[in-house]
């Protein structure tokens, strides 16, 4: 059986705008440099947030939670994105806003759950018996087709292996042709012919049928059926939402998520509280039998100002759990209403929560770090942008914000590129700039427009 890649659901499009952090960049005393791995500045947030990485990995954040707090577009996200990436690639980080937990078809808590399972990864382990060489030849070998004999067909591939015991030839069914094609596999390349008997079929196609060709004896001997893999362990990341999904619609194909799919019994069609704690009680026994390993990764809920006193209740329950991911929280506010209350309390969260939760404050930038991440970001987004437009850009970002310069650029690109340019000139930005206002411009102008608008 071939593992296929499966994508995960998460929410990949919100991180996007990050996509050049890659880590906080630390040094090896856990002191920020100035700018590496796609951060510049905000040392003393990047530094503390090194430290929760570290309590992270000591496991000793259970039951505990982080906060960012700061003003808009002092890299909140992007902060707790490195977080995750500090913890491994792999590690699930699923962004989320308090606003969200608002739907009219959806319960609340169910979205807060939803996000939780998002953020919590599950690394399936599978070890195959393979054979490992070098591919030495590829050589289709061709019989004569009896059906009135109108020319030849594939009957088998042979592949020479140059394996660790010594030279093999390997007799293969034709379809595994189509392998070797897909996989751009050629001469010099490492390979891997799985060796399990219990093959499964797939839809469409037979798995191959491999003969081992005995270089003593002269003769074909037949291996098990296989496939040919380019790895050895099949490692399939997924995370616990994946399999909720997979196992309320289940699918019925041979891919990992689709054999998943069927973990429990009977199938449902949507996604119950029954059903999750089934699923947990599968993914439990493989962690028991450690054909599953739990990745924690990390949630992150911005203006969490948003969220209301149950859902604070429900948070806080489910961080006690422990399939609990890390949960970062983020905010720009100060003394606010616990929504749902009348309590005011900082950051609109209750005590008993804050009282579990480790803050760190993200300060607005300076003008020389602007120019810096604007810069990273132009180039990522493969904009050019000359001097002067970037120092514009970090005034604009300066009296508004920082995310606010960043989303000009796009448009500002376009429009040179309307205006014949390769480059993105301070004509560009003015001119974007005034097309579109920033949040403080456009309350102002509301304002001094009062009158005629309609209430
Ligand atoms: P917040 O949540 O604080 O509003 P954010 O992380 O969602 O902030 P912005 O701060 O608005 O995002 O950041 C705008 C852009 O600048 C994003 O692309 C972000 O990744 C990037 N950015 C923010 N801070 C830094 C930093 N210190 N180094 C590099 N890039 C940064």
């Amino acid at each position: 059986m071939k593992i296929e890649e499966v994508k995960s659901t998460t929410k990949s499009q919100r991180i996007s705008a990050h996509s050049h952090v890659k880590g906080l960049g630390l040094d090896a005393e856990q002191k920020a440099i100035r700018n590496a791995c796609g951060l510049v500045g905000q040392e003393q947030a990047r530094e503390a947030a090194g430290i929760i990485v570290e309590l992270i990995r000591q496991k000793k954040m259970a039951g505990r939670a982080v906060l960012l707090a700061g003003p808009p577009g002092t890299g909140k996200t992007a902060l707790a994105l490195a977080i995750a990436q500090e913890l491994g690639s792999r590690v699930p980080f699923c962004p989320m806003v308090g606003s969200e937990v608002y739907s009219a078809e959806i319960k609340k808590t169910e979205v807060l759950m939803e996000n939780f399972r998002r953020a919590i990864g599950l690394r399936i382990k599978e070890v195959k018996e393979v054979y490992e060489g070098e591919v030495t030849e590829i050589t289709p070998t061709e019989t004569e087709n009896n059906y009135g004999g109108y020319g030849k067909t594939v009957s088998h591939v042979v592949i020479g292996l140059r394996t660790v015991k010594g030279a093999k030839q390997l007799k293969l069914d034709p379809s595994i042709h189509e392998t070797l094609q897909k996989e751009k596999v050629e001469i010099g390349d490492v390979i891997y012919i799985e060796a399990n008997s219990g093959a499964v079929k797939r839809q469409g196609r037979c798995d191959a049928y491999a003969t081992e060709y005995d270089l003593e004896t002269e003769e074909y001997v037949p291996l098990p059926k296989g496939d040919v893999h380019k790895k050895k362990e099949v490692v399939q990341d997924v995370t616990l939402h994946d399999l909720d999904v997979a196992n309320a619609r289940p699918q019925g194909g041979q891919d990992i998520l689709s054999i998943m799919g069927s973990l429990i019994k009977p199938k449902k069609t949507e996604i119950t509280d029954k059903l999750r704690r089934e699923i947990n009680k599968v993914v439990n026994k493989y962690i028991d039998q450690g054909v599953a390993e739990l990745v924690p990764g990390v949630l992150f809920v911005d203006e969490v100002h948003m969220l209301d006193i149950e859902c604070f209740t429900y948070l806080h329950r489910a961080l006690e759990s422990p399939l609990a991911p890390i949960v970062i929280f983020a905010t720009n506010r100060g003394r606010c209403l616990i929504r749902g209350t009348e309590i005011l309390s900082p950051h609109g969260m209750p005590l008993d929560l804050i009282d579990r939760i480790m803050i760190i404050r993200t300060l607005p930038y300076g003008m020389e770090e602007m120019i810096e991440i604007l810069r990273i970001r132009a180039k990522v987004e493969h904009i050019d942008v000359s001097d002067e437009s970037l120092q514009t850009l970090a005034e604009i970002g300066n009296v508004s914000t920082l995310r606010y310069a960043v989303q000009l650029m796009t448009p500002a690109n376009i429009l040179a590129r309307i205006n014949g340019k390769d480059q993105i000139e301070k004509e560009e930005i003015d001119e974007v700039r005034d097309v579109f206002l920033d949040a403080k411009s456009s309350a102002l102008l509301l304002k001094q427009e009062d009158a005629k608008y309609m209430k």
